[in-house]
């Protein structure tokens, strides 16, 4: 960030910086001459923006009432709204900055959030990602809780399965007196069975030392339970190797959680002080030490197969986005494993059954049997607050789950016709896969490439300008270069030959 900072303030740029740093570290020496707007100002940004296009520098930095959940937003992947249900948690960890940026909870209320909820599916989102610093104590600082608005949300859902919930990161202290009710809603058809439950330490003597308010045995009752009742259930965790105090014997004991686990997600970071937090006052761990356990606790933790054994499954999977290699689309199971398929974009939104052929590290490979709830290309209004529903929702809705369907036939039948009714077999992924060849996905490649750009407000032209400008090809991938040198070679050797026949004709005519 300091770099970007630095940079615009060479170019003699307006600047507007905003989020948690400006808000947490608002004397942070790069932020001198800029414009900055804090985590709960932020529906103020045009405000900023336009003061600071006059020249003058506005900072807006104290706190006020949550922001609106409706501002116009630009979604970064238009199948995906990221809905924070609340602003701060009610912890005090000592290594914690964000502490100092989003303060303490701030929930919004659940109808506001289940207004949002009925919004954001007419708009044609596929997936939610509830937010938050600390998911389960949702609520405490309004009288609500976790439940009650996980209940009300997934009664919104459509009943074809079309949109799924994800539920954000959640710490163990809060969501241990929920844990059956959490569990009900992680078995529903349309929530995947997905926790991100930081542990961050193996030991309670550092847990203790972070302030992270639970032990070790906690935690264990909190994966042991949502294991237990929730089918395919899979828990991500975090861990900070390094900590201050942290011994040989604890982190020992870190190993051996992961390893008893076998967590299919890690996030491993070293420790590193944030200016201003208690933990940067305490006696420092030796970096060389830190290192080395983070790469131990790295290769323990990359040496799991958490996907071995799903070879031949048949799964449903959500697609909602094109993998960086430019070929698959990445889709996800209902315990959101992601699974990588071949397939046109137009499955991008969709879900599909997949039959799994491989099994990677990280992903699995999967072939589309049959495609579920595609994307209507044309859609009035009508449809599109309608979509949720189809007749024949029932052979994938939850009809057989806890939660009761919200898809009403009465709203459904008069709103849709079968056709539109999208729970088949798409015909467009055979036909593409019949007509895939190297030269169609090369074209096809280039095309999504172009496309992109357009989207980003990008010309063709203007980004590869600044592709040579910049002398940087990487938005060519190696492949790319290998399929046009060759067909440029191809193409030189066939036009020579032509021009070597052409002289031999004219010389054998000459003699
Ligand atoms: S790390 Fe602790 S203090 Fe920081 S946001 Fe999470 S729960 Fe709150």
């Amino acid at each position: 960030m300091n770099t970007l900072i630095s940079k615009c303030k060479e170019a003699r740029k307006p600047l507007v910086v905003a989020g948690c740093v400006p808000q947490g570290s608002r004397d942070t020496k790069e932020l001198e001459g800029v414009s900055v707007v804090g985590v709960q100002q932020i529906d103020r940004v045009v405000e900023v923006v336009e003061e600071t296009l006059k020249g003058h520098e506005v900072r807006l930095l104290t706190r006020k009432t949550l922001p609106a959940l409706d501002l116009p937003k630009v979604r970064k992947n238009k199948f995906i709204e990221i809905l924070p249900i609340n602003v701060g948690c009610l912890g005090a960890c000592t290594y914690c900055k964000t502490k100092h940026a989003r303060g303490h909870l701030g929930s919004y209320t659940v109808d506001s959030l289940v207004g949002r909820v009925k919004t954001v599916i007419a708009d044609g989102v596929r997936e939610i990602w509830l937010s938050s610093e600390d998911t389960g104590a949702y609520g405490r600082d309004i009288g609500a809780n976790l439940p009650t608005l996980l209940n009300a949300i997934v009664a919104e859902l459509p009943p074809d399965g079309s949109t799924m919930l994800r539920i954000g990161m959640t710490n163990p202290p809060y969501i241990l007196e929920h844990l059956k009710e959490i569990a009900d809603v992680l078995r529903h058809p349309c929530v995947y069975s997905f926790l991100h439950v930081p542990v961050q330490s193996g030991s309670d003597a550092i847990l203790t030392a972070m302030n992270r308010e639970y032990t070790v045995s906690e935690f264990r009752t909190v994966v042991d339970t949502l294991n237990e009742l929730v089918p395919g259930m899979q828990i991500a965790t975090d861990i900070i190797c390094g900590f201050p105090g942290e011994t040989d014997g604890d982190f020992a004991q870190t190993v051996n959680l992961v390893k008893e686990y076998k967590f299919p997600q890690v996030h491993i970071s070293q420790f590193y002080p944030r200016p201003g937090t208690p933990a940067a006052r305490m006696k420092k761990v030796p970096s060389t030490i830190v290192k080395k356990r983070s790469r131990e606790l790295t290769s323990v933790f990359e040496a799991f197969t958490p996907y071995n054994g799903m070879e031949g499954r048949v799964e449903r999977i959500w697609i909602t986005e094109i993998a960086t290699d430019g070929i698959h689309l990445v889709g996800h199971t209902k315990g959101y494993v992601q699974v990588l398929v071949i397939g046109p974009e137009s499955l991008l939104g969709a879900s599909a059954i997949v039959k799994i052929t491989s099994v990677g590290r990280w992903s699995v490979f999967g072939e589309v049997i049959e495609t579920l709830n595609t994307v209507p290309t044309k859609r009035t209004p009508n449809q599109e607050n309608s979509s949720a529903c189809c007749k024949s929702y029932a052979s994938y809705a939850c009809s057989n789950e806890p939660e009761p369907c919200s898809c009403r036939p009465d709203s459904c039948e008069a709103q849709l016709t079968s056709e539109e009714c999208t729970v088949s077999k798409n015909n467009s992924w055979i036909e593409d896969r019949n007509s895939k060849n190297l030269i169609g996905w090369f074209l096809r490649r280039r095309r999504n490439h172009v496309q992109k750009m357009k989207e980003d407000g990008i010309t063709p032209r203007l980004k590869k300008k600044q592709i040579w400008v910049l002398g940087n090809m990487s938005e060519w991938g190696i492949i790319d270069r290998a399929l046009l040198g060759g067909m440029f070679v191809s193409f030189s050797i066939i036009i020579a030959v032509v021009i070597r026949l052409g002289f031999r004709i004219m010389s054998s005519n000459e003699s």
